[in-house]
């Protein structure tokens, strides 16, 4: 596991540079909509504690920064190069002293039990090496009421046209684009197969409620493309 976890955090270094670009431009800017699911449920006033898993180069962090004024956010992951840029980007939009960034694993978090109000993932958690491991650790550090919000790519999109299409459009124009952008074809060929290869949504949510998670619901968001899910910590 730990050797999967090191090709990980050298293939997002390898791509932190053009990473957003990307993103932005594969999904339409639609993928800013898409985290703004995860924002719509968090409290504008109170003060949280908020732990962003899979940061990446921060967006949803920085989302929460500027939506929850009284949010204090740790945000991990494991590729320094995609938390550099995260960190540019927090002090640049003036939220850098709501969030600490550090390198860590998920299914190694060196936090206390029950530290968070809410732990959040952005199109982070098929990437997870052992997914059951870091949903245990997510639990572990939430306090109990503490909720976990994720949003994924579904592998399965709900509408068959549109799957047809989305089949088309990850397995020829993601690394083609990707490729072209990044110079780095490999990693944009693994990031649409990572899609196919992870778990079916139904699964993902018998897997919540197995690591003890309830009230735990799903929304298909654009055709079923993104699922939305949350639970709470008993
Ligand atoms: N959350 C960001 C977003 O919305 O764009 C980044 C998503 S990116 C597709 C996935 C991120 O997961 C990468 O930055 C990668 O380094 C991180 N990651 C993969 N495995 C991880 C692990 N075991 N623990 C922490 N982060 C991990």
């Amino acid at each position: 596991m730990e050797k999967e976890a090191n090709a990980q955090s050298k293939m997002f270094d390898n791509i932190a540079d053009s990473y957003d670009k990307i993103n932005h431009i594969l999904s339409f800017n639609i993928d800013k909509n898409w985290r703004k699911k995860i924002i719509a449920h968090l409290p504008q006033t109170r003060p949280i504690q908020i732990l962003d898993v899979a940061t990446g180069t921060g967006d949803l962090a920085i989302m929460m920064a500027k939506h929850s004024k009284q949010a204090r956010i740790t945000a991990i992951d494991i590729s320094d190069n995609m938390m550099e840029i995260a960190i540019k980007k927090a002090d640049k939009e003036n939220v850098a002293n709501k969030i600490v960034f550090k390198n860590n694993n998920v299914t190694n978090l060196p936090f206390d039990d029950n530290t968070f109000d809410y732990c959040t993932i952005s199109f982070g958690a098929r990437n997870f090496a052992d997914l059951d491991k870091a949903l245990g650790e997510i639990y572990r550090c939430l306090k109990p009421g503490g909720k976990l919000f994720i949003i994924e790519f579904s592998k399965k999109p709900s509408n068959k046209i549109v799957e047809i299409l989305y089949k088309l459009y990850s397995k020829v124009w993601i690394p083609f684009i990707g490729g072209l952008i990044s110079k780095n074809k490999g990693a944009y060929t693994y990031l649409p197969n990572s899609i196919s290869k992870f778990i079916h949504w139904s699964v993902f949510v018998k897997k919540l409620k197995t690591v003890g998670f309830s009230s735990v619901h799903h929304k298909k968001l654009t055709f079923g493309i993104v699922i939305f899910y949350e639970g709470t910590k008993i």
